[in-house]
């Protein structure tokens, strides 16, 4: 992975990784020297706050439970009144990107610090990206003050993660780390951290399927997700990321899914531009063409591999891939129109990658 020259950043975050470890989050806050936490999480997930608000003991201030997808701004503007309401010194979030995103969204108008606490793979907490919705229009930021500062990696939590969930939330996590290989900003590390997060993801979810609540298998899973997140948030990201963000910001579409289904097709479409650089993604999913053997990974885990079981009609792809040209950008390959709308059509079908 050596460049001639390559300029590398990574965030100040600490990270603690453990199976229950989450149990220890009075630490944490001592450490920050925080004495009013508020706990964040979706509806969903309401109960984690009150177990969370149990460990937290006196220094827990209050809870807000109403993270929502796509992290809409009066969602933020209501949490941030409710922090102030209480005094809250710190963020705690727990959950997928929907509840970071608003940790972060609280963050970016109060300077709070933030404690994330991940029950999925997105990987949000690693990042310095946040993005929010407004008026049905989803902007997207980098900002250092987004950065939650500490990461709690709990592999009892991701113990939970539905199956399906499951899947579709790696996938998710690996698109960072193949992305992240032809990054004009990769460094030597981040290259470094993408393989071995791909290698973690590939060895251990097969295991996780197996037995979904074998805590140490899923520890490995969190530890892939932790290696992806980084990555995403150390260096840009192209055309599958791009066409991701088209698709779900257009048609609406669940996330952790389009990123599962679009994934292979993105690669494959790259893969010629850039063989040396993908190549370690040929080696691990064992198939001269990356797209075509993660697209068989995928398969093997029972991940969705067609647009259309997303409720896309076969008649939305010419508008899709409209979209998917209308802003350019880069990407190791010229972005083709006729080439996107031929990669729509097999992802909507759910063929394999041409
Ligand atoms: P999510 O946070 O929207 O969660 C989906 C649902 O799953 C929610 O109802 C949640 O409560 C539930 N859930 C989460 N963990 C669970 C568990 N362990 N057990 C049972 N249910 C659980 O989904 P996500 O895929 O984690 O996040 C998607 C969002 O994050 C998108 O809006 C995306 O744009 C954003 N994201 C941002 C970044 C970034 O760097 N800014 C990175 C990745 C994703």
């Amino acid at each position: 992975f050596f460049r001639e020259e390559f300029t590398a950043r990574s965030a100040a975050v600490r990270v603690r990784f453990g199976a229950g470890v989450r149990k220890n989050i009075a630490e944490e806050l001592e450490t920050l020297g925080a004495e009013r936490a508020l706990i964040l999480t979706t509806p969903q997930q309401a109960e984690l706050a009150e177990e969370f608000a149990g460990y937290c003991g006196a220094r827990a201030a209050g809870t807000y439970t109403n993270a929502t997808m796509h992290t809409p701004v009066d969602v933020s503007e209501e949490a941030v009144r409710h922090a102030e309401e209480l005094g809250a010194d710190v963020l705690v979030a727990v959950g997928g990107g929907s509840t970071t995103g608003l940790a972060k969204a609280i963050a970016l108008r109060t300077g709070l610090p933030q404690i994330a606490v991940p029950t999925t793979y997105a990987g949000s907490e690693a990042t310095p990206i946040l993005g929010q919705t407004e008026n049905g229009v989803k902007t997207t930021q980098t900002n250092p003050k987004v950065q939650p500062g500490t990461i709690l990696y709990d592999a009892e939590l991701v113990a939970t993660l539905p199956v399906g969930m499951t899947v579709t939330s790696a996938l998710n996590a690996m698109a960072h780390a193949a992305e992240g290989l032809y990054a004009r900003d990769r460094s030597p590390i981040s290259s470094l951290m993408a393989v071995e997060g791909l290698r973690a993801f590939r060895d251990s979810l097969p295991r996780v399927l197996a037995s979904p609540e074998d805590v140490a298998t899923r520890g490995e899973t969190l530890y892939g997700a932790w290696l992806c997140g980084t990555v995403l948030g150390q260096v840009g990201m192209a055309l599958h990321h791009k066409l991701c963000h088209t698709l779900g910001g257009s048609f609406n579409l669940p996330h952790a899914e389009t990123h599962a289904i679009i994934l292979p097709h993105a690669l494959a479409y790259n893969a010629g531009a850039v063989p040396e650089l993908l190549a370690p993604v040929a080696e691990l999913f064992d198939d001269d063409n990356p797209g075509r053997g993660l697209y068989r990974f995928a398969k093997e885990i029972g991940a969705p591999l067609a647009l259309s079981d997303l409720g896309v009609s076969e008649a939305d792809l010419d508008k899709a891939a409209d979209l998917a040209v209308a802003n350019p950008y880069w990407n190791p390959r010229p972005i083709e129109r006729d080439a996107i709308r031929t990669l729509l059509q097999a992802a909507w079908s759910g063929d394999m990658p041409a």
